[in-house]
């Protein structure tokens, strides 16, 4: 068993699931993650019954996800009768992959789900937005990095570029990504990437599942005046004539991403 091949990629796509039509083209984002959440197998197990390189895989694991493959490793390495891979499965109701995933663990459009400090500043930007006569809608906000899991693991299967039984488990996340058929395994995912309305790869830590980032559509703007956060008047011209004064407020531009904006701009 080894770090999945997405662990490597610097890079992801990630589509924006709630908002047909608008993408989150390029957030770039580290795909790896603090690995909070990954302890799971040392709970249940002495540090002498893992071996270095299962260790580092836990280590390694993004979001808290950890391997079924590595339960098995584990519990092989272990030799721990009472800690066997079926106990740990059993454990958990597992469901099969399929679209009914898709309305679950939902993407926020709310600016009170951002981190309080980003709030404030995207509340500020919004606010001269709307006092200069523009409108915004706004298509997300927080994405549950349960959702990020999701969206990402159906691009990979429905692809084969990630075999359905090699998927990590992801904690609070009982999906079952195998259904004993590889062309059914695919269909299923295919059909989660079709609900999410993908056309990118989705990473599995971003912006959005740091609370960081919002995707919206400002429209209304154009010959309009509006205060930057020292208080000088722009008058917007054109879209990008927007994003310095984002900037000032620290809500800074994706370009290449027409909806979404960030606290670092990715
Ligand atoms: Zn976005």
């Amino acid at each position: 068993m080894t770090v999945p091949l997405s662990l490597t990629l610097p890079h992801f796509d990630e589509a924006d699931p709630d908002a047909p039509g608008q993408q989150d083209a390029q957030e770039q984002d580290s795909a790896a993650g603090n690995g909070n959440g990954a302890s799971t197998l040392k709970d249940l197990l002495p540090d002498s019954a893992l071996s270095p390189s299962i260790v580092l895989q836990l280590q390694a694991k993004p979001n808290g996800i950890s391997s079924n493959a590595q339960y098995a490793d584990a519990s092989t390495a272990a030799n721990k009768p009472e800690v066997t891979n079926a106990s740990a499965a059993g454990a958990r109701q597992l469901q099969l992959t399929g679209s009914a995933w898709v309305s679950r663990f939902p993407t926020s459009t709310s600016v009170n789900d951002l981190t309080p400090d980003f709030k404030g500043k995207v509340s500020d930007f919004l606010g001269a937005i709307k006092n200069a006569g523009g409108s915004i809608s706004i298509s997300a906000t927080y994405r549950p990095p349960e959702r990020a899991y999701l969206m990402h693991y159906a691009w990979a299967v429905s692809h084969g570029t990630v075999a359905p039984n090699a998927v990590p488990a992801m904690a609070g996340v009982n999906i079952q990504w195998d259904h004993g058929d590889d062309k059914a395994s695919k269909q299923a995912a295919k059909d989660m990437v079709k609900g999410y309305h993908m056309r990118h790869a989705a990473a599995l830590g971003s912006n959005h599942t740091k609370r960081l980032a919002i995707d919206m559509t400002i429209t209304g703007m154009t010959g309009k005046k509006i205060k930057g956060k020292n208080g000088t008047e722009v008058e917007i011209k054109q879209d990008s004539d927007l994003y310095p004064v984002g900037a000032s407020y620290g809500v800074n531009k994706l370009i290449n991403d027409p909806p979404h904006w960030s606290a670092n701009g990715h």
